[in-house]
Parts: C-alpha cells; structure tokens; sequence
C-alpha cells in the first residue's frame, strides 16, 4: 500500500503486509518455508538468495514491528536472547565496556555474566534508575547502556530520555533498551531517544505462547547492515514458520494491549486491598515510587505485576500451587494469565544476596495478567488465599 505512513498502528499492524499472491489471492501472507531460491539465470535473484540471510515471510513480520516501532527497518531473530547476543556480537569487541540494568531478565544477566565476558567485554551492573550511578559507571571505553524498562521481576523503571541523553554526552555510546515489557505501543524507546529497541517476539508481539523470537529496531541505518551481516553470519534468523505465527499475533497487539492494561489495572487495585498481601508492585499504582516517570513516558502500565504476600516463601509457594486458573509458567505476555516464583525461575541464578539487594526477594511473586475475566482470575486468588490461609483470611 502506497499511503501506509497516514495509517494508525493498529491499521498497520493488520495491513502493513498485504500481498496479492499470485495463485490464490489468500488474504494471509504465505508461509515462505523455503531454504534458498532460484536463480532466474547466475547471480540474479528478486533479492533473496538462502533463508540464514534473509526471508519473505520473516520480512513481513519485520515491517509489521517496523510499523510499531515507528522506523523504517527492523530485524527478527530466533528468540530474544540471540537478538540480544548479535546486538553485542555486531556492536562490541574484546576490551569494549556495558553498562547494564542490574535488575533485569534472567537470561541477560547469564549472558553477561557466563558468556559475554568470557569473550573480553566488560560490563557494569548498575541501577539505571539512578542517573547518577549511571554517570560514574561509565568508562572511555563504554560503547553500549543496555537499560530494561520496566525491570523484570520487580517492575523498577528507568529513564529512557534522560539515559539517551547522558549517553549521547558521551562520544560512540549507544543506548539500547529491552522493551519487552510494554512493547512500542505503549513505550516508544526510539521516540524517547533510545538508538536500538529491542523486544522479546515470544511475549506480547506473539501473544499466544506459539512462538520464541526476538527483534532489534533501530533508526540507524548503519547499525540495520551491521546487524543483518552478523545475524546472516552467525544464523540468529528467525524461522520462517515463526514469523508467520507472530504475524497473526501481531494483528491483535493493539486491542491485546489495552485488555491487559485494563486487566492488570483491576488486578492491581484488588490485590492492594487484600489483607493477605503485604504489597503490590504495578506503574499504575499511587503507592508505585516511579508513577510520575511511568505516566511520563509511557503511554499505558502494561499487564506486569509483582506483589508479595504476608507469609513465608513456604507458603508463598503453596499460594501459587493452589491457583487453578493462573497458570505457573515461565514467560509472560500472553493471552493465558501466568505467574511464576522469580527466585527459583528467571533469577534462580543470582545469589539469594544479590537478589536481596534487587529487590527481588523470595517472596516475590510475578503475575503476567492475561485476557481471562479478571471476575475469574480474582476468584481464583480468593480460593487460593482461602486454602493457604485458612480462617486466618
Ligand atoms: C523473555 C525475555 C527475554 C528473552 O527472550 P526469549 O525470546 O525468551 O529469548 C529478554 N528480555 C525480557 C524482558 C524477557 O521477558
């Protein structure tokens, strides 16, 4: 389509990859499950030589994220650990420094900390909620701030702005946020001045639990090739039957991501009022720290939540084995409301010292609100407070 630019995201993300496919007319775009593609005669192709570089398919679902991102190019990977790991294989070399979010997603951390550094990067683990630690941890040879926001588990916000502007103070310093959380929907990291967005697909762009994939958004050109030659090196691609998983998921990201706000915003409310819980952790809170720099810079507070329940981490475990309707899975962002224990789960990893330090206590317990009745999910709770505490409740 011609006039795509005047359309809405929620416009975009249905039509922005609309072909009329030759044989049929499907109204889908098609499933491109191929390895390579003919040469028409030696050397010329219609732009695609072997699926490890690039694919119609995963194309597709590149300029839908493209749409929402607000840019003009993204890439798609296997998963949003390998988008994770080709951004610092295409952007850092052996003796370069990170500045990294140390409350952030499991597998980051261990990437950092198990393989990353093994390869002679260095990084810092700071709290990039506070600008001026942000400040005195960077080094003449920091290249890269890879900032979660919000933070996985305990939903800690950083400053996306003022974090672009303190790196761009700095000469070859490049921001990258993990926007996994809320999606550019509802956080648009570029707008705010991030260079490089990055998103876990698996979460909310997918929304259905069919699929693990990651992406990377960026306005620069420069870094788009760079990225495109090391994933085309290394095979982080996304798979071409993926792609077109998320591609149906993507369609519903909008109208999902204000069910799950709505939902999440109820849920949150409820559990603040229950005498069995200690605190709830959710941006939309009055009682949330960082409300003014949610409202600030994001355009909804997500279906992430986090709260701790007056009890001990033995009961806080049966608490979330008597749930029937949440689901105790790792993930989020789907349309099946999970919860899951972060201490023995995505932060298993982290000393029970660190992770008491992060706030990430063993009785913290996260909740990725989903699409049921939040009148279910709230009756669930009940029976589950009811059966742990007893008469206590
Ligand atoms: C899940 C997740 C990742 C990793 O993505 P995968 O698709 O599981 O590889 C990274 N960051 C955040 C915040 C996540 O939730």
């Amino acid at each position: 389509m011609s006039d795509q630019k005047d359309f809405q995201p929620s416009t975009l993300v249905i039509h922005s990859n609309r072909v009329y496919e030759s044989q049929s007319n499907s109204i889908l775009f098609p499933i491109h499950q191929t390895a390579t593609y003919i040469h028409e005669s030696v050397g010329v192709t219609k732009g695609y030589g072997y699926s490890r570089g690039a694919n119609p398919t995963v194309n597709a679902l590149e300029q839908a994220i493209a749409a929402v991102e607000g840019t003009t190019t993204a890439l798609c990977f296997r998963s949003g650990m390998a988008a994770i790991t080709t951004l610092c294989m295409g952007l850092l070399k052996a003796g370069d420094h990170v500045v990294l979010s140390d409350v952030i997603y499991g597998g980051t951390s261990r990437l950092f900390h198990q393989v990353i550094g093994n390869f002679g990067i260095e990084y810092s683990s700071v709290d990039t909620s506070n600008l001026e630690e942000v400040e005195q941890a960077i080094r003449p040879n920091t290249r890269l701030m890879f900032v979660e926001t919000p933070a996985n588990p305990n939903l800690r916000l950083s400053d996306v702005k003022a974090l672009a502007e303190i790196a761009h103070s700095h000469e070859n310093l490049l921001l990258a946020v993990d926007n996994t959380f809320l999606t550019p929907l509802l956080q648009n990291c570029l707008n705010l001045g991030a260079d490089i967005s990055m998103l876990s697909t698996t979460k909310y762009i997918d929304g259905h639990n069919a699929t693990i994939g990651g992406s990377l958004a960026t306005h620069n050109e420069a870094i788009i090739e760079r990225l495109r030659l090391v994933r085309k090196t290394i095979g982080t691609i996304q798979a071409p039957m993926d792609s077109w998983l998320a591609l149906q998921g993507i369609k519903t990201l909008p109208a999902r991501l204000a069910l799950h706000c709505s939902n999440a915003t109820q849920i949150a409310n409820w559990l603040e009022k229950q005498p069995q819980v200690e605190h709830v952790y959710y941006p939309g809170l009055d009682s949330f720290p960082q409300k003014a720099l949610a409202e600030k810079q994001q355009k909804g507070f997500g279906g992430m939540l986090a709260f701790e329940l007056h009890a001990s981490t033995e009961d806080t475990l049966n608490f979330i084995n008597a749930l029937k309707l949440a689901t105790c899975a790792e993930s989020l962002g789907s349309v099946e409301t999970l919860i899951t224990h972060p201490a023995t789960a995505s932060h298993c990893d982290l000393t029970p010292e660190v992770r008491a330090k992060l706030g990430i206590s063993d009785r913290l317990i996260r909740l990725s609100v989903g699409l049921e009745a939040p009148q279910d999910l709230i009756a669930d709770f009940e029976q589950a407070f009811a059966a742990v505490f007893g008469a206590k409740a």
